[in-house]
Formats: structure tokens, sequence, C-alpha cells
């Protein structure tokens, strides 16, 4: 986009020329709470001005991370009651399938074709789009990419499959949510054969469908959940969150199972707690579904071939990518910021912070609805 913003305040950032634009996108679900909340600017100098980094994560006691993970736990079903902070999502996506793999004793990971779960290696071993993994062979062995919300694949997990990795919505696929049935049947399937069911509500978690978990909708409770993007408040870090029993895999044999510098870093384990406080005490999540039905019936236009929503995470389909691009360059010259998907190229994102008003919404659609007009 080649746009430089020089200042983000709430819903809005703002270029070197002063230029003011409305942010749709919200650093793709990491600003759930808006840019530079100011509880989240104190914490961070609050807890900089005590110490930042101190030793290699878990050596000592740093009370940020104690007391983001008991206010994470609290904020969980009782059994997720045991965190992991980590740098990114790809890093609790990695330590994860470490955590399934020492439980279990098993190797084999499934997981679900256009799915998205990280940039390293491992992540990207599982990552469900052959374009994207491709170039990087070899990769890890014993992984499988099968059918999403399809009854079929589920007689594929046995009692070798050390976990299934699935993204509770699927996001880069283009906003994607599987039946509740397919869902409940998965956790059935796992939990009937030793499997651990990983969760990945790293871009679809933390208030973004309308609940603070997106597997909340679904009545099913994952063996490992993972979060990341609006968990640092728009700091960097990310979690894999799990029972203590599996998490206390990691503590034998070897001792360190996952060892990671910064990940939990104070300050941004002290950013995620405050905003993740504000998320909840300032009830950003209550006028979601609200704001979703007003998306959905102002985004009617003939080159609008459907719209996928859950909560404030839709993805507007258009006939092909030259026509999403388009769009996104109209709205970015007239002061809204969209963005495309990794594996929906004729899809526009729209992913707002939550803060997001009735007239905000009014205004950004009235821009995009002129771009599919100039189409
Ligand atoms: N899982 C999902 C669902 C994601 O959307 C992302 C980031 N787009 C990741 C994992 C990886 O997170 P990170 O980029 O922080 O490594």
């Amino acid at each position: 986009m080649a746009l430089e913003i020089v200042k983000a305040k709430g819903m809005y950032m703002w270029d070197a020329d002063g230029k003011q634009y409305l942010d749709l996108i919200a650093g793709i679900s990491v600003c759930n709470i808006g840019h530079c909340h100011p509880a989240v600017i104190s914490a961070i100098r609050e807890q900089s001005e005590s110490y930042m980094h101190l030793l290699v994560y878990g050596e000592f006691v740093q009370s940020p991370q104690v007391a983001y993970a008991k206010y994470l736990t609290d904020h969980l079903p009782a059994s997720l009651n045991s965190v992991y902070f980590t740098n990114s999502g790809s890093e609790a996506t990695e330590g994860a399938m470490k955590l399934a793999k020492r439980h279990t004793g098993r190797t084999e990971v499934i997981a679900f074709k256009n799915s998205y779960h990280g940039s390293t290696q491992g992540s990207l071993s599982i990552i469900g789009d052959e374009y994207w993994r491709n170039a990087y062979r070899p990769l890890l062995p014993d992984v499988q990419h099968l059918q999403h919300n399809s009854m079929d694949m589920l007689a594929q997990i046995t009692h070798r499959t050390a976990c299934v990795i699935a993204e509770t919505i699927q996001a880069e696929a283009g906003v994607l949510a599987p039946e509740k049935a397919w869902l409940q049947a998965l956790r059935k399937r796992c939990t009937e054969t030793g499997t651990l069911l990983v969760l990945d509500e790293i871009q679809c978690g933390l208030g973004r469908n309308g609940t603070l978990w997106a597997f909340e909708q679904y009545d099913v409770v994952p063996d490992i959940v993972l979060a990341g993007k609006a968990l640092g408040g728009g700091m960097p870090l990310g979690a894999f969150i799990a029972s203590r029993d599996v998490m206390w895999s990691l503590t034998d044999k070897p001792v360190l199972g996952h060892i990671t510098t910064f990940g939990g870093h104070p300050v941004a384990c002290a950013a995620g707690m405050a905003g993740m406080k504000a998320l909840i005490e300032e009830n950003m999540m209550v006028g979601i579904p609200d704001k979703e039905r007003l998306f959905l019936e102002l985004l009617k236009h003939p080159n609008i071939k459907a719209v996928r929503s859950r909560g404030l995470m839709l993805a507007v389909e258009l006939e092909d990518f030259p026509a999403v691009k388009k769009v996104i360059a109209h709205c970015i010259a007239n002061g809204v910021i969209t963005d495309w998907f990794l594996f929906a190229a004729n899809a526009i994102r729209i992913v707002p912070p939550l803060i997001i008003t009735e007239d905000e919404i009014r205004k950004a659609c009235a821009v995009i609805l002129a771009g599919l007009d100039a189409l």
C-alpha cells in the first residue's frame, strides 16, 4: 500500500501529510480495542519504568506474566489453566505442536486445507496451502491436510495422531465458519483417540467474533488454545494454553521443553492485560452482533457475490483479485483502510477495531460501495 502512517488512535490513522484514514483492518485483528488505548499506554509506561527484560523467560517470577496468565485463565474454561507466553502466533503454534508430541508420544499432526497457523518452518508445515508451503520443502514429516468441516475426515484421526490443529474460524480462507455439529464431532473423535484438539484463536479470538473466544459459540473446549495478535494489546505476544497436566509434559526429559528469551516479555504482558481488561470492562463485545448486522445490511451491491461474517470479521467476495485490488485502492484514496486475504484472492477483508461506531460503519460502507460502483 506504500502508506506511511505517523500516528494512530482509536479507529483512525494519519499519514505524514495529515490525511486521516478509518481503519477497517486493525493490523489484522491485533488492535481489537483500537489503536493506542490509554490504559495500554499507561501499563507500558509503568512496567517499563519498573523493569523490562530480566532473564530468559521462566527463571525469575515476573509478576506481569503471572498476573496476565491468571487473568486469562479466569476467562477460560477451568481445564485451560496453564499459560505459556510466546513472542508470536507462530511460536504459539510451534509450542503447541511440541507439547502435543511430547504429551502423547505420537508424531502425526492433522491440520486443514486453507488453514493458516504461521510462517516458521513447523507452523508452515501445517498451513493448508501448497503455494505457500512448497518453496520451503523439506518440511515436517507426518502431517496430513484434510478437508475442513467434513465428517468424512474424522475417521483419519487415529491412535497415531498427536493433535488436530484447526482455526476455530478459518480466517485467511476468507472467514469460513465450520458447522457446530462438525466441531463437536471433531472434539468427540479427538477424545476417543486420545488426540489433543488444538484450536487456533490467534485471529478469531479475544472478542473478534462477539464472544471472548470463538469456541464458546460451539460449546466445545479444546485441549490447547492458541492466542496471539490482540493478546498483547498492540505489543508482540502469543500464548499456548492447556491444562496444567498437559503443560507439565514440557518440564521433563528434556527439562526445558520450550525455551524463549523474549516470550512473555513483561512489558508486552502488562500491555496485553490492560488491553484485555479494557475489552471486557468497557463492554466492547456487547454491540458486535448489531454492528455485524449493519455491515451485512449495507454491503449489498450487484458487484458483491457474497458476504461471509462472524462478528466483526467479514469477507466481501467480489468477481476476482483485480476487482478486489481496485476497490482497496479506491478505499485508501478515500480514507478507508481495507485489505485482502492470503487464501481468498477474490475477497476484501473487513476486521475493524471492535469500537467502530454505527456512524463509522455507514461512512466506511459508503466508500466501499462507491468503489464497487466504479468497477
Ligand atoms: N494463526 C493464525 C490464525 C493467524 O492469523 C496468524 C497470523 N496471521 C498466525 C497463526 C501467526 O501469527 P504470527 O504472525 O504472530 O506469527
